[in-house]
């Protein structure tokens, strides 16, 4: 038995000295908008987890307009969704994501991106890959105007 579930996501570019993708900081020329850091990828992954496990998505458990979300880290978003998960006696088998981003470059970031997602999620960097992608220099992303991520995760039975 196995459940599968998709999660996206996008954020836009504004003002800023840093921004922060599955986990890590990355200095950077803008920040992403958000209500929470606005980690897109980890929000991205978070919907895919809740998305297996039937139980919504991230808006619904950590809405966007609650006084306790504003700034949240989103390891932390991401935590909680994973222990929902387990409540429901399920556990990630694998996962596979995309960052789509014209800037900043993050071909020497995938690895420590996947390291940290595996940590948050206690699980091995073998059962989490991480790809990145640039827009082509149209749409949203190509356009320098945002940062987009999808993800897909495979659950199995919760091991005890
Ligand atoms: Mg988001």
């Amino acid at each position: 038995m196995y459940r599968v579930g998709y999660g996206c996501d996008l954020h836009r570019f504004t003002e800023g000295t840093s921004l922060r993708l599955g986990g890590v900081t990355i200095p950077f020329t803008n920040a992403l908008l958000g209500h929470s850091d606005a980690d897109v990828l980890l929000h991205a992954i978070a919907d895919a987890l809740l998305g297996a496990a039937g139980l919504g998505d991230i808006g619904e458990l950590f809405p966007d307009d609650a006084e306790e979300n504003r700034g949240r880290d989103s390891a932390e978003i991401l935590s909680l969704c994973n222990e929902a998960v387990e409540n429901e006696g399920w556990q990630v088998s694998n996962l596979d994501c995309v960052v789509c981003a014209e800037r900043p470059k993050l071909g020497a970031l995938k690895q420590t991106m996947r390291d940290r997602i595996a940590a948050i999620l206690g699980i091995k960097p073998d059962q989490v890959n991480v790809k990145a992608k640039t827009g082509e220099k149209v749409g949203p992303v190509g356009r320098l105007e945002a940062i987009e991520a999808r993800a897909v995760v495979l659950l199995e039975p919760l091991e005890e």
